[in-house]
């Protein structure tokens, strides 16, 4: 694969029965995926086998932050990765869990709440190696090198045009995001990942959020941005309230990426209403935003 492959596992949220709760997996060229949430339960599982994606090939969790519907899937998945690293030839290696710096407590603590011993040696052990991604150098990175090995980094940003540095398969970067009432840690998920000649594609995820100052600059001219869009004007919400909630509407979702200049728009993180309205969802953010717009269903995919 010559590609960056996206799937949406899960475009749905708490509130959309008919569609699964959020989950993003980014194939890179390399067969490497990395996980940008784990839906809300057992469900990441499913997807996964139905997308064809090999759990083993997993190596980075990006949790954009720890409310149900978009954590409650990382035991699921951590259980899955333990089981397939005892097959005779199976990856036993580290596997990067990044989260808010303030939530990945809570995290860890719900997985063995959920199953003691998952951090044991019989089970997953020490392979899981968690990040507290902070926002007091704006960013916060990781970086993928080609002999399979991760670390963290003070990320660069860098503008179309720009190579990763030698050895870089991707780099993974995030920015502190206004979500939740109350509010709760959480962050935007940036990848920019290289291809065989050397291109690089920068696909963003703004995980839930409201309004953010910096947002534009995070996500400035990628070729892929998938932003939330749980409200509709059209269909009748009032913007200023769903800000209220720490999300956005399909109109603010297009005002972003128009104001970004990102290539592609796809919108996901629909509600019980926006999820049975694609259409309107779609239009409604067509009205700012003039380049391609997915609203995609779940297990869709598309190249970068
Ligand atoms: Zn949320």
């Amino acid at each position: 694969m010559s590609a960056v492959k996206v799937t949406f596992l899960g475009t749905g949220s708490t509130g959309d029965p008919s569609r699964r709760c959020g989950s993003t997996a980014v194939s890179l060229p390399d067969g490497t995926v990395i996980l940008v949430d784990t839906s809300g339960g057992n469900e990441i599982w499913h997807a996964l086998r139905e997308a064809s994606i090999d759990v083993a090939r997993i190596r980075v969790i990006v949790l954009t932050h720890q409310h149900l519907d978009h954590a409650a899937g990382l035991p699921f998945v951590l259980f899955r990765l333990a089981m397939a690293g005892m097959a005779a030839d199976g990856y036993r290696g580290p596997i990067d869990v990044c989260a808010p710096a303030a939530a990945v407590d809570d995290l860890r603590r719900m997985c063995e709440t959920l199953f003691p011993g998952m951090f044991t040696p019989w089970w997953i052990g020490d392979r899981v190696r968690w990040h507290g991604c902070t926002s007091d150098q704006y960013v916060w990175g990781l970086e993928l090198r080609d002999d399979g090995t991760t670390s963290p980094t003070t990320a660069r940003l860098g503008t179309p045009g720009d190579a990763l540095p030698e050895g870089v398969v991707a780099t993974i970067s995030t920015m502190a995001v206004s979500h939740g009432a109350p509010p709760v840690p959480a962050q935007a998920v940036r990848i920019d990942a290289a291809l065989a000649n050397g291109e690089v594609r920068r696909v963003v995820i703004s995980g839930d959020t409201g309004p953010n100052l910096g947002f534009t600059r995070f996500a400035g001219g990628v070729d892929l941005l998938i932003h939330e869009a749980i409200e509709s004007e059209s269909l009748g919400a009032n913007p200023f309230l769903v800000f209220g909630t720490g999300h956005v509407t399909a109109a603010s979702a297009g005002k972003v990426a128009a104001a970004s200049r990102v290539k592609r728009l796809a919108l996901h993180h629909l509600n019980a209403r926006t999820g049975q309205h694609p259409e309107t969802v779609r239009a409604e953010a067509a009205e700012h935003f003039t380049g391609e717009i997915l609203v995609p269903n779940d297990l869709d995919t598309t190249e970068v």
